[in-house]
């Protein structure tokens, strides 16, 4: 049979765009496609006629939302429904409209031309921002001023749609996603939008494969096309040859059938054949995804990513929003550990200020921006002592590079503990506090910096990022961008030694813990806990449960004796097919 590289290298009906929610599906498409507004610009003859044709459509604005909200808090967590709080918000705000409504008595121009100016003019200043999320926030805006004009106009907008069908839009609102989805929609394709996009968001939390920024396809595309999602890899086949047809429901039959075949590991240990235990943990982006985590078999949390939660709600959360997000994460997952993750700003993420930095990953990211900014720092500590009552709570920093960084960082806890004591308020006493290793320094300081912390977790991420020079998201250069080169390797087995000294526990939480391939070369290096994606921990438990834990220390000692990724994976590729081991990849 054929791979998915040789299906889509051989299609010349393939559109690509960024893989935004994981799955295969097959449909006819529905062209979801809103009448264009035209926005009425006469002059207004009665003031007082248009300032109460506002007011009932910021009325009747305001009844759709809070259902559209009312719905989201049925369907997804508090931090997701929040878009469509923080739209309803937009419609309370006094000086966006006091400003309006003065618009339509100076100039006495129509409510909707002077409401569309006015939320334009937001948006522009937000889509002029170098920031991913920012400019996603602009376009979600559009839904709100689209809705105060279409109520001015009053019309209506069709959210029923066609069962069981693949969405294809130009774009898709938070509501549009949110609404349609209660048509049974089994897919999403979208010209416009990324990651972070609240629709991409939206699918993901419901589990409906998405593939989004497709730039035109809505161009090719006709109502009752038949099309392919691949969720996974980003692709779109537009009226698929028996071929592909073919290729696509065997892949999809067969994701159902190893989705039950799993779940009969869901409730048994990670353990080796020769009965070596690995711990899985999940990481975890959104609150959202608990839910999963908590049906997963995971261990525990290994990774709670908390600056996802600036990226969902565009601003710092106080203290009591913070206690309230991380209370709940401990009491959801208690007695198992949450491992929270100080805020990791910059880089890549979520920024704090419009400011450019040259070499941002290289610049003020992680604890480094954290200790800089000292308030902002003590906040989240404070927060995460206070929610640490069940004693399931443990904190990491990222992006440590010193054992000075470690020090301050103690320092700051421990003054924040005092401060807590002082206030009579109840915190775990045993509070633990680990690090990442992603920087190189830290790995070859693991032996010193193990010392200083209870615990160490391997970002391989940005560990392969800063080893081998390579910035993890350019195209230009992913070559380079090896897991299995033989100096990621020998760094790896050197932390996991180093840390061996000091008694340490040493956790892996990049994407490498989650790649089939690579789990008994990490256990034969010495792993004994691996934090991913909830969704993949019964797949890696599953090769763990095929493993001989003496013969992957052999496999690990071969591999860092090679000299270059390629004869390493092909030992790897050796002991799967010599010990009969089936993994994830070979299936979907
Ligand atoms: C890593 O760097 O491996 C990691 C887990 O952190 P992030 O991907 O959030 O940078
Ligand atoms: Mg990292």
């Amino acid at each position: 049979m054929k791979t998915f590289k040789q299906v889509y290298n051989d299609a010349d009906n393939k559109v690509h765009g960024i893989a935004a929610a994981p799955g295969i599906v097959i449909g006819k498409v529905y062209l979801f496609t809103k009448e264009k507004l035209e926005i009425n610009d006469s002059e207004v003859t009665n003031v007082e006629e248009a300032k109460s044709d506002l007011e009932e459509a910021l009325k009747q604005s305001k009844k759709e939302l809070t259902k559209v909200f009312s719905i989201a808090r049925e369907k997804m967590d508090a931090t997701r429904s929040a878009i469509f709080e923080a739209q309803l918000m937009i419609l309370d705000d006094p000086v966006l409209l006091k400003s309006i409504e003065e618009r339509i008595e100076k100039e006495k121009r129509q409510p909707e031309y002077v409401v569309f100016d006015e939320i334009t003019k937001y948006q522009d200043i937000m889509k002029h921002s170098r920031e991913a999320y920012i400019n996603e926030r602009a376009h979600d805006i559009d839904d709100i001023k689209n809705r105060i004009i279409r109520n001015l106009q009053k019309k209506r907008w069709q959210s029923r749609i066609t069962k069981d069908t693949i969405v294809v839009s130009d774009m898709l609102t938070p509501a549009d996603t949110l609404l349609l989805s209660r048509s049974n929609v089994k897919g999403f394709v979208t010209d416009h939008g990324g990651l972070t996009s609240h629709a991409a968001i939206i699918s993901r939390s419901l589990n409906i494969p998405a593939v989004v920024g497709t730039h035109d396809i809505t161009k090719h595309i006709k109502e009752n096309d038949t099309i392919i999602v691949d969720g996974f890899h980003g692709y779109v086949l537009i009226n698929p040859t028996k071929e592909q047809k073919e290729f696509f429901t065997s892949k999809f039959e067969h994701l159902v059938e190893l989705q039950k075949g799993l779940e009969e590991f869901k409730d048994k240990p990670a353990l080796t054949k020769d009965g070596r235990e690995i711990l899985l943990y999940a990481n975890v982006d959104v609150s959202g995804e608990i839910d999963v985590v908590v049906t997963s078999g995971a261990n525990g949390i290994g990774l709670y990513r908390t600056e996802q939660i600036l990226e969902e709600l565009s601003e710092f959360p106080t203290e009591d929003e913070q206690v309230k997000i991380y209370s709940n994460l401990s009491s959801r997952i208690y007695p198992n550990i949450l491992t929270i993750r100080a805020f990791d700003i910059g880089g890549d993420k979520f920024r704090l200020s419009e400011s450019t930095e040259a070499n941002p990953f290289l610049g003020l990211r992680g604890i480094r921006l954290l200790l800089e900014n000292p308030s902002l720092f003590r906040t989240q500590i404070r927060a995460v002592l206070k929610a640490s009552q069940n004693r399931n709570i443990r904190f990491m920093l990222p992006m440590v590079s010193t054992i000075m960084e470690i020090k301050k960082a103690k320092a700051i806890i421990h003054e924040c503990e005092e401060e807590l004591k002082k206030e009579n308020c109840s915190f775990d006493r045993h509070f633990k506090m680990g690090i990442m290793v992603e920087v190189p320094a830290a790995a070859v300081m693991t032996k010193e910096f193990s010392k200083e912390v209870d615990f160490l977790s391997i970002g391989t991420n940005d560990l392969i990022q800063y080893l081998m020079a390579v910035d993890r998201g350019n195209d230009l250069v992913s070559d380079l961008y090896q897991e299995f080169s033989p100096a990621v390797l020998r760094t790896i087995y050197h932390i996991l030694t180093a840390a061996k000294e000091s008694k340490k526990e040493v956790s892996f939480c990049g994407e490498m813990a989650a790649d089939t391939l690579a789990i008994p070369l990490l256990v034969g290096l010495g792993a004994t806990s691996l934090s991913m994606s909830p969704a993949t921990i019964p797949y890696a438990k599953r090769i763990i449960r095929y493993l001989n834990y003496e013969h992957a220390k052999q496999l690990a000692q071969d591999c860092l004796n090679c000299t270059n990724e390629v004869e390493v994976i092909r030992l790897i590729e050796k002991f799967f097919k010599d010990h009969s081991i089936t993994r994830t990849r070979q299936i979907i």
